[in-house]
């Protein structure tokens, strides 16, 4: 497998249809190798805000084509994607590091976005009523909100993007993407994507910067910007927040998780650890979606403990381009420090852990961790891990698990592994979670409602819901 970059690799800013190159340049570094991959244009405020200027302009236009001309093109990015799916896996494994199976998973995913999207731009349903007085009629009609800010993370470079893009194509928004600074490159990828299935110059448009701060701050201070989607950790979701209530801008928020794993007394051990191994180790843990805690009921603590670890030990580590590998490595050396310090704090708690395998020596890799007897309420289960350690806490009754497991600031997804489907969504209402996943141990879909509860964010992604996070809700209120 080579470790090249896709012939089309753009590495300017998308602005207005032209790919422009900036006075100074970020470097894009391979986490396996800790080699650059790329040097990419580094925007400051003021080509952020050409950016919107750009995107302005284009809604004028672009707002008013027919919903089947935008889901055209979407069905078309979609098409393409499909065809170039290792491009986009190859970019993905390269800058994030995850391993080629995550790789291609997520690529295959974010695709699915344009799809769903291609299909739910033309489906969007107004209301007509007649007012219960009678004297007239109640029509309420939908419109694209207009300038739309994405901000995504690092750790799904693709599926964020397209996530937001695609709802706010359908809707007939136009756009400014900032992806992370750490991975850059696919986002720039996918715009090319958009760009070749028909998006006109304008609506899709990319800054890259070092500078997230100042430049956000001028982009969502600017009148022309009519809504935020940003997807990231709840203390920055907080930070931006703050602004967009300066100008009570919609702000979509899909943010920082804790998820409980809950197996209950009864549940069938192997599909649990099959369920476990999806739900932590994807993406090596660094999901939002990713189990936090295990909650595992004392009965079969012991047979699920050593079934998982033996799973975990059967992990090949290594570069996440070597199709072999099972786990590659985290973004950057200081996401894999942090993982380590919460170890070592769960070790200063008193609580024995060590890592599951090897590691390779260079590299932002780190091994698997299993971490048997932990309390409740310790660092562990406070905190997003964000990598592949794997808390383990028993519990002995079941409305204390269920505590323990809302009891977060977080609520994002719960996983419940119960005796059968009815016991698991009789425990799973009782959940503080917007999504969970019942007997298995993954939830995503494009056409299911993504989002979470509490601090875990605000509004909902995918799904049918997704695309009025870009929508204006208008009432005409006609006289009979
Ligand atoms: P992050 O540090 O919050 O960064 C997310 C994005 O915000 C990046 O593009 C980042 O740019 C930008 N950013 C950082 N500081 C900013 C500021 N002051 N103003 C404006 N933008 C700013 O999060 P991350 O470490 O990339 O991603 C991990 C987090 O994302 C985790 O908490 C995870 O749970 C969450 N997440 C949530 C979901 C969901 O759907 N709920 C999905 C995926 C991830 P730079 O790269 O330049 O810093």
């Amino acid at each position: 497998m080579t470790t090249a970059l896709p012939e089309r690799t753009p590495t300017g800013l998308l602005i207005g249809g032209d790919w422009l190159q900036t006075a100074t340049h970020l470097n894009v570094v391979n986490p396996a190798t800790l080699g650059t991959l790329a040097e990419i244009g580094d925007a400051s405020p003021q080509e952020g805000l050409q950016a919107v200027a750009a995107a302005h302009e284009a809604f004028q236009t672009w707002s008013l084509s027919s919903a089947r001309s935008r889901a055209e093109i979407l069905r078309k990015a979609f098409d393409i994607m499909t065809a170039e799916i290792e491009d986009c896996a190859r970019l993905i494994a390269l800058e994030n590091g995850k391993a080629w199976r995550d790789a291609m998973g997520e690529a295959v995913y974010a695709a699915e976005f344009f799809r769903w999207f291609s299909e739910v731009a033309a489906h969007v349903q107004g209301d007509f009523r007649y007012g219960p007085n009678g004297d007239k009629t109640i029509i309420t009609d939908y419109r694209p909100m207009g300038v739309a800010y994405l901000i995504t993370p690092w750790n799904f470079p693709a599926a964020m993007a397209t996530r937001k893009l695609a709802p706010a194509l359908a809707a007939g928004c136009t756009t400014v993407l900032k992806p992370a600074a750490e991975t850059p490159l696919t986002a720039l990828w996918v715009a090319d994507v958009l760009e070749r299935a028909g998006a006109p110059a304008g609506v899709v448009n990319v800054i890259t910067t070092s500078k997230s701060g100042p430049v956000s701050e001028a982009i969502l201070a600017d009148s022309r910007v009519a809504t935020l989607s940003f997807t990231g950790s709840t203390y920055v979701g907080k930070l931006l927040l703050e602004q967009t209530a300066r100008r009570v801008l919609p702000s979509s928020m899909e943010l920082g998780g804790n998820a409980p794993f809950l197996v209950l007394e009864g549940a069938d051990v192997d599909k649990a650890v099959e369920g476990a191994m999806v739900a932590k180790m994807r993406n090596g843990g660094a999901a939002c979606t990713a189990a936090n805690r295990f909650y595992v009921h004392a009965s079969i603590a012991d047979d699920f403990a050593l079934k998982f670890e033996a799973a975990l030990r059967g992990l090949k580590i290594g570069p996440g381009i070597d199709q072999s590998n099972d786990l590659g490595a985290m973004v950057s050396v200081k996401e894999r420090d942090k993982i380590l310090e919460l170890v070592q704090a769960a070790e200063a708690e008193g609580t024995a852990a060590s890592a599951v395998s090897d590691v390779p020596a260079d590299g932002a890799f780190i091994a698997p961790y299993i971490i048997r007897g932990v309390q409740h309420g310790s660092t562990l289960t406070r905190n997003e891990i964000f990598g592949p350690v794997a808390p383990i806490v028993t519990f002995e009754d079941q409305a204390e698990a269920i505590r323990m497991a809302n009891d977060t600031e977080y609520g994002l997804i719960s996983y419940v592994f119960a005796k059968d489907a009815g016991e698991g969504i009789k425990v799973a209402r009782q959940m503080e979670s917007g999504m969970v996943a019942i007997n298995r141990g993954i939830a995503s879909d494009p056409a299911a409602s993504f989002g979470g509860m509490k601090e875990s964010g605000l509004g909902r992604e995918g799904g049918f819901d997704g695309i009025h996070e870009f929508l204006e809700t208008q009432y005409f209120a006609v006289d009979l």
